[in-house]
């Protein structure tokens, strides 16, 4: 028998039935869905999401559904990053907790394409949910096991600068330094503008590499090797300029916000990311107390923001 003229040549196979696409979905643990982008109405949803969720498949009719059945932290940022995605026509993935009909919430990794129609306008969103829940649980378990070695370290594990546990005890010293040898020391506190909206806008993990870029900024921006710069805490940073008086220390806080510009991080809506900067300068005498110090300048940074961000206030 001649094997070679039983196989079909690819020109003369058949396309197969629909329904093969159907059952191939329908059977792959992936859950695709439809979503029409006029009406914010699913057109359709694979069955497997009842095994998953518990929900049934004709319980999910609108986008309503999606987001009232997602843990409360995650919805605002995936609903906000999913719509800002889909309304620029642009593939995106998110990764949040839904919530399963008996209560509990489940990983879900949702991976959608952006349909367009002929004239270039969207016309459909459609997707497949994953369940990632075992990846999660060894993430957070890394993540718990990151945070006990953090502890025990000086360094912030996201930005490798130091962390709020190195600045207090640098802040300790330096402060008794000044004081005994009655020099003036400076502190900087930055924090990223509308930082809530860029997660909102762009994804956590594309946060967390701007949180990167900006620490790495301020560190370069601090020239002196008794200069210290640390995370001070969510996106917030801190410097420490020992022996530096007012004028030096603004003239840090300005190119640090030049730096910042000049690396035009695009933050959304033609903007670029800025930052905030507070300044204080003291020569401490026995009666001062670092924490007060430390409120002044937090009071600095806050008059910044409501002046409008991207400025430095000193005093
Ligand atoms: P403002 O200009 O007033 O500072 O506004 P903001 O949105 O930056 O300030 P807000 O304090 O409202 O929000 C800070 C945001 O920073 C919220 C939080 O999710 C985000 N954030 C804090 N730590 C991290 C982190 O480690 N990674 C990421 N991606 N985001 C973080
Ligand atoms: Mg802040
Ligand atoms: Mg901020």
């Amino acid at each position: 028998m001649n094997i070679a003229s039983d196989v079909l040549a690819p020109q003369d196979r058949l396309p197969p039935d629909p329904s093969v696409y159907q059952t191939l979905l329908e059977s792959t643990r992936a859950i695709p869905w439809r979503i029409d982008w006029a009406t914010l109405r699913f057109t359709y949803i694979g069955p497997q999401i009842e095994t998953l969720l518990g929900w049934s498949q004709d319980s999910w009719l609108t986008v309503d559904d999606w987001a009232t059945r997602m843990h409360p932290e995650d919805r605002d940022w995936v609903v906000n990053f999913c719509v800002s995605q889909s309304q620029s026509g642009v593939d995106h993935e998110a990764d949040y907790r839904a919530l399963h009909k008996d209560g509990h919430y489940v990983w879900l990794r949702d991976v959608v394409h952006v349909v367009r129609d002929a004239a270039g306008q969207v016309e459909a969103l459609i997707g497949f949910m994953f369940d990632i829940s075992e990846r999660k649980k060894t993430e957070q378990e890394l993540a718990a096991l990151h945070k006990k070695l953090e502890e025990y370290s000086f360094q912030d594990g996201l930005t490798g600068v130091a962390n709020r546990r190195m600045f207090d005890s640098v802040m300790a010293e330096t402060w008794d330094h000044a004081q005994r040898h009655q020099q003036p020391l400076s502190v900087i506190l930055i924090d990223i503008d509308h930082f809530k909206d860029y997660n909102d806008l762009h994804g956590h993990l594309k946060g967390d590499e701007c949180l990167r870029a900006i620490a790495s900024l301020i560190k370069t921006s601090a020239r002196r090797t008794r200069d210290f710069v640390g995370r001070f805490g969510g996106e917030e940073f801190v410097m420490v300029l020992p022996e530096s008086d007012g004028e030096a220390a603004l003239r840090v806080a300005q190119r640090c916000q030049a730096m910042v510009a000049e690396a035009a991080i695009p933050h959304g809506h033609g903007q670029n990311v800025t930052v905030s900067l507070g300044v204080g300068t003291v020569v401490p005498t026995r009666q001062d107390d670092a924490n007060a110090f430390l409120d002044r300048i937090d009071r600095h940074l806050y008059e910044a923001k409501r002046q409008g961000r991207d400025r430095i206030v000193a005093g």
